[in-house]
């Protein structure tokens, strides 16, 4: 019983498989309903991974078979936006289908944030991983949490059956480097030992022997997730959430000998870190074949903010990089694959947003959004796979505060409104200037306005920081009267 959807949500993926509900008898819909199974959903999150380093982006000089395999056989989103650039609130906003700074969490958890902030995202907002396991989906989590280090916070506490990974925001990638410094640290009797060192845990119970690079390792519980689920009793949900290749740079030798040719050292490091996701990637579909649950599996993929061009990650031609509200900064590597699902060879070119995930998600497993739950995204799916824009006149919004400033980015339809640095604010068409370099805010002054007043609305709906990262930050926005929205949504122009 538990593996069917009826009623509402089944007409719509129904129109998936075939042509639309509308097309078709009530009595026909009813009559297929009995055989369609829920989807697997698998979302596979990069970390600081460059719009421009993998295959199906141009990437020339990384090898990304796997990724582009499934990228090419399904639907790159190629405007595809996280709402914010960097990983904590981009990672908050994906999970809840929330602005992060609706909810208190425009800001990354500080490292050891256990000792310091000792909370998470609020526990009111209900994750994505909790209303599909109450759907009846079995739900894990592998790789990196950053949304909360204390017990009420925990991936366990946040509808996931199981978490395999590490809490804080980033780890070391040798298990024979970063076990050796945290027991010594741990011998020596330091309270605090620095999150990327601490040993990676089962739901809750450390992992006492690591033996693998951390990717690989990530991957093999990925894959063991995948062959240990019952899905002839439940469909499953899989957060991937690997680290790589967020810094610390470091590679296994085997696969930087891959990369010998790249000469600058960040880049080939980088560029082997990605090639070690790629082949997690791989076996994670070969266990999926191997289950005969491929064709019925939705994989999501996307990075959670913009490559670090300054750690060997290339954002090409967008510009600027992770932290930015320039394009580089949160327009990431994104694609949809469903074997009979979703289009296969297409390219769509529409505003995807991150956001977007949860509600879509929701229609496709027939889950129950929950009650009052309020969404910032919308369910996308006929759009993307009819080629149509889901949010025609509709803005997408990034917004990141600085110390003393704040820097906007707005997209609508064709346009951009861009606002870095407290420079006047900018106005780029990004259909056919990717790069953001030609300012057209003195030829469509009206246009800009009009993006501006949106965005100043939006940023009506904030919540003050709950956490700040680095923590002094706080003493900034205090002093400062931060977020100094007044300033930021001036119109003033060049
Ligand atoms: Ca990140």
């Amino acid at each position: 019983m538990k593996k069917y959807i009826f009623g509402c949500a089944v007409v719509l993926t129904l129109s998936i498989i075939g042509s639309s509900c509308k097309e078709h008898q009530k009595d026909d819909v009813e009559k297929t309903v009995q055989s369609v199974k829920r989807p697997n959903i698998i979302l596979i999150v990069a970390d600081d991974l460059g719009y421009a380093d993998v295959g199906f982006n141009g990437s020339k000089d990384i090898d990304t078979p796997h990724l582009d395999e499934l990228a090419l056989n399904g639907t790159i989103a190629t405007s595809g936006y996280v709402a914010h650039p960097f990983c904590g609130p981009s990672r908050a906003a994906l999970l809840t289908g929330r602005y992060p700074h609706t909810i208190g969490s425009q800001f990354n958890l500080p490292a050891n944030s256990e000792v310091s902030v000792g909370k998470g995202i609020p526990l009111q907002e209900v994750f994505m991983s909790k209303m599909l396991k109450d759907a009846g989906y079995r739900t894990g989590t592998v790789g990196k949490w950053h949304l909360g280090a204390v017990a009420d916070y925990h991936p366990n506490k946040r509808g996931f059956d199981d978490f395999y990974g590490f809490l804080g925001g980033g780890h070391k990638y040798f298990p024979e480097e970063y076990t050796v410094i945290y027991n010594k640290q741990k011998a020596e009797g330091r309270e605090v030992i620095f999150d990327y060192l601490k040993p990676l845990e089962h739901n809750g119970k450390n992992v006492e022997n690591p033996m693998e690079y951390l990717t690989d390792e990530l991957s093999r519980k990925a894959v063991d997730f995948v062959k240990d689920t019952n899905t002839d009793e439940n469909p499953f949900f899989l957060y991937l959430a690997y680290n790589a290749p967020h810094v610390p740079l470091e590679a296994k030798a085997e696969d930087l000998e891959l990369f010998r040719h790249i000469e600058d050292n960040d880049r080939r490091t980088y560029a082997a870190m990605v090639y070690a996701v790629d082949r997690g990637v791989g076996e994670l579909v070969k266990a999926l074949k191997a289950k005969n649950e491929y064709e019925n599996t939705l994989i999501v993929f996307l990075s959670d903010n913009g490559g670090k061009l300054s750690k060997g990650a290339n954002n090409y031609p967008l510009r600027e990089g992770k932290g930015s509200t320039c394009e580089g900064g949160y327009r990431v590597p994104m694609f949809f694959h469903w074997p009979a699902n979703i289009p296969s060879g297409k390219k769509f070119d529409y505003p995807v947003s991150a956001l977007d995930f949860y509600p879509t998600f929701a229609t496709l497993s027939g889950a129950s959004i929950p009650k009052g739950k309020k969404l910032d995204g919308k369910d996308i799916w006929q759009d993307l796979i009819e080629g149509r824009n889901a949010r025609k006149d509709e803005p997408l919004f990034v917004l990141r505060h600085r110390a003393g400033y704040s820097d906007v980015g707005v997209r609508l339809n064709e346009w951009k409104a861009l606002r870095t640095n407290e420079n006047p604010w900018k106005l780029f068409n990004i259909e056919n200037d990717l790069g953001e370099s030609n300012d057209l805010s003195k030829e469509h002054p009206e246009q800009l306005k009009q993006m501006v007043i949106e965005a100043r609305n939006w940023s009506k709906t904030h919540t003050e920081p709950q956490w700040f990262d680095p923590e002094e930050l706080q003493k900034d926005w205090e002093e400062q009267e931060m977020a100094k929205f007044n300033e930021t949504f001036e119109m003033k122009v060049n």
